[in-house]
């Protein structure tokens, strides 16, 4: 059942799949009761996370309304792929729900409680799709933290994927640097960095407001992934880092040219305060 699944998945588009037991969430002890599975739906036996890549060029350009629109696409296409499978386990007895990619209906909601109902970075780690990083997402060997997740519960019981022993955190500390919030610090007793939810929000509501959320650029510069060869990008650290200072200095500075072309269309004007 479970490769058959997986040939399954694969045709309905997922570029990863991974199945965690719901007895991790218990045996690791990490998560608060109330957040794990089956204290979500006690039906659950299973959990199975789904990723969609985030083609890296296009990631590149953040913030701009393409990264805006592809992360929007992204996000619509998993829950149409959870929904599917759903109904998919569904119609074979095995009933099943999803729970959604995004656990927050809007930025003020974030503020007031920023935390979601359940994580699927928790669930992927479980799931053995990768491990987390100094920005505290998700890092793939496929995508680096270039991917979008979502988790399907179900009762069906699946021989669960090993987790990923090794971290895929170099701790290079691009992410810490590059933060146009100043939200990560690097830690030097830990892969997780600390990580400031209040400056990240910050500055996404100006992002939303200007119509180019979300930031992600914690996400571009990880030099994690084999999408980097694929894209012929595996040098762009001296770029990455070197952005920001160099557009302050000339907002038209050639190595940035195409980035600036995308980044200049369609959003909306910045509101001074
Ligand atoms: S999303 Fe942007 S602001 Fe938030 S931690 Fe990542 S780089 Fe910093
Ligand atoms: S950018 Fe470097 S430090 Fe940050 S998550 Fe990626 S590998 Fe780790």
């Amino acid at each position: 059942m479970k490769q058959e699944l997986i040939n399954h998945l694969r045709a309905l588009g997922a570029d990863l799949i991974g199945f965690s037991s719901v007895r991790r969430w218990e045996e690791r002890n990490e998560v608060p009761a109330d957040f794990r599975p089956q204290s979500i739906w006690p039906l659950a036996r299973t959990v199975i996370v789904l990723g969609l890549q985030m083609p890296l060029p296009m990631v590149d350009t953040t913030p701009s309304v393409l990264h805006m629109e592809l992360y929007r696409t992204a996000n619509q296409e998993l829950d149409g792929l959870a929904y599917k499978t759903v109904r998919y386990l569904n119609s074979r007895g095995y009933p099943s729900i999803f729970f959604t990619r995004d656990g927050y209906g809007s930025m003020r909601a974030l503020r007031e409680n920023p935390r979601a109902a359940f994580s699927h970075v928790v669930a992927a780690v479980y799931a053995g799709l990768g491990t987390v990083g100094a920005n505290n997402v998700l890092l793939t060997k496929e995508f680096g933290p270039r991917v979008r997740l979502i988790s399907v519960f179900t009762s069906l019981e699946v021989e669960p994927d090993p987790m990923q022993e090794k971290d895929l955190c170099i701790k290079c500390g691009f992410c810490v640097k590059c933060c146009p919030a100043n939200a990560l610090t690097m830690r030097e007793d830990r892969v997780l960095g600390d990580y400031d939810k209040m400056a990240c929000l910050s500055h996404s509501e100006e992002l939303v407001r200007q119509r180019i959320y979300p930031c992600g650029v914690c996400t571009k510069v990880c030099p994690v992934g084999k999408d980097r060869e694929l894209y012929q990008e595996k040098t762009l650290g001296k770029k990455y880092l070197e952005e920001k200072e160099a557009l302050a200095a000339n907002p038209d500075d050639p190595r940035y040219r195409s980035w600036n072309h995308i980044r200049r269309y369609g959003r909306a004007p910045k509101i001074e305060r």
